[in-house]
């Protein structure tokens, strides 16, 4: 029997940092918290295994019910462009992206290399973040810089969320009854860090973020598009080391820097509503640039079928997409104010009957789109 049943979530936090722990919670609904020093991935790996199979807290009686292992890795560069089954080649592949993602490829790395001791004859497979924006056209991919540094350094946009934004188009072209490879659509990812990707016949044709997830959209501490010239000015003005820059850009920036407040737009609700202008303003700047996002997509794609908001604020927060969406009747583009907010935190349609476009709420599931991708390539793989 097939089913998306889950029998078990959880996280592991704060790897090598103080107050790392382990989330885990049963298809019970019975939510365990363990405290405990995790100090690297392959301690986190083991530690998840032992939760799993644990008499207690345990949604498995023994390791060998685990047939596959799918896991989410960062950046595939320019060398995938699906899911792949892990091999040797594969391993080397993702260590010759570390260059472009040193933050992530190496605990991605770390993940891989702990399954393959701990459960050595499980077959693993790679579903990366960046293979569904692949098809990106150069058009959307090389940036106006020299060219020679493409060629020397693979500087280009590559985009991530592809998981997500792959997803969620599935879905969408459910709802719309039509073939994914018919459907021209806007998905808007916007959880703390947020992406829109243009999608036409099915396909990712372009997308906010860029070289790294910094690009694009006002984020929850990414500042998104700023002009480059702002990193040589503050460089010199406020001597600031790489890292320092780094950080502002990446953990200081975006709705936190501009509120002041916090990364969390429920917070900045909360005071925006009681008169702080600096929080108003950061929800504002937020709301303009997606707008702006959409709009130029709606440009690039001429017709689009559907709109899709998820993540933490897509699903979640009915006065962005409302007002991200507002006046665009022109565009074709109308929102029902009631269907989106008593649909808020649920699927569905938000549009009114002679919006064109219609504007869909999906909630994401990346982790359901990775035990499929697995699924198929561990069977086809058998076959
Ligand atoms: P994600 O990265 O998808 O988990 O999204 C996290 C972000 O979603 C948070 O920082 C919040 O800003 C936002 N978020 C989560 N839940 C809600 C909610 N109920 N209402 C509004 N925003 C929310």
């Amino acid at each position: 029997l097939e089913t998306n049943e889950i029998l078990g979530s959880g996280i592991v936090e704060k790897i090598g940092m103080k107050g790392s722990c382990l989330k885990h919670m049963r298809a019970d609904g019975q939510k365990i918290l363990l405290e405990g020093e995790v100090l690297e991935h392959q301690t986190a790996i083991e530690y998840i295994l032992g939760v799993l199979t644990s008499k207690r807290h345990g949604a498995l009686k023994s390791l060998e019910e685990i047939d596959a292992v799918g896991h989410r890795v960062v950046h595939g560069g320019e060398k995938f462009n699906k899911s792949v089954l892990i091999t040797d080649e594969v391993i080397r592949k993702i260590e010759e992206c570390i260059d472009i993602a040193p933050l992530h490829n190496p605990p991605n790395l770390s993940g891989i290399h702990a399954i393959e001791e701990l459960l050595p004859s499980v077959p693993q497979v790679a579903v990366f973040d960046t293979a569904f924006h692949q098809t990106m056209p150069k058009v959307s991919y090389i940036y106006p810089l020299p060219y020679n540094l493409y060629n020397k350094y693979k500087i280009r946009r590559y985009g991530f969320h592809g998981t997500s934004h792959r997803y969620v188009a599935e879905q969408a072209a459910v709802k719309l009854g039509k073939p994914l490879s018919r459907c021209n659509l806007i998905t808007c990812h916007l959880g703390n860090g947020c992406s829109v990707t243009a999608i036409q016949n099915g396909i990712s044709i372009d997308t906010s973020m860029g070289f790294t997830p910094l690009e694009g959209l006002m984020m929850g501490t990414r500042s998104g598009d700023i002009d480059p010239y702002i990193v040589l000015y503050l460089m010199e003005k406020e001597d600031l080391a790489i890292d320092e820059v780094n950080s502002l850009l990446n953990k200081q920036s975006g709705l936190l820097g501009v509120s002041g407040i916090s990364n969390d737009i429920r917070l900045i609700w909360d005071e925006a509503n009681k008169g702080n202008d600096q929080a108003k303003l950061a929800s504002e700047i937020f709301i303009y640039r997606l707008k702006k996002y959409i709009g130029s997509y709606l440009a690039v794609l001429g017709r689009v079928d559907a709109i899709v908001f998820t993540a933490g604020i897509g699903e979640n927060d009915e006065i962005i997409r409302e007002k991200s969406l507002a006046d665009m009747e022109n565009f074709g583009i109308i929102v029902d104010k009631n269907k989106n907010t008593e649909l808020n935190r649920q699927e569905g349609e938000i549009s009114t009957p002679e919006s064109k476009v219609k504007v869909y709420i999906i909630p994401t599931n990346e982790e359901l789109a990775i035990a499929r991708d697995t699924k198929t390539i561990v069977e086809n793989h058998r076959t």
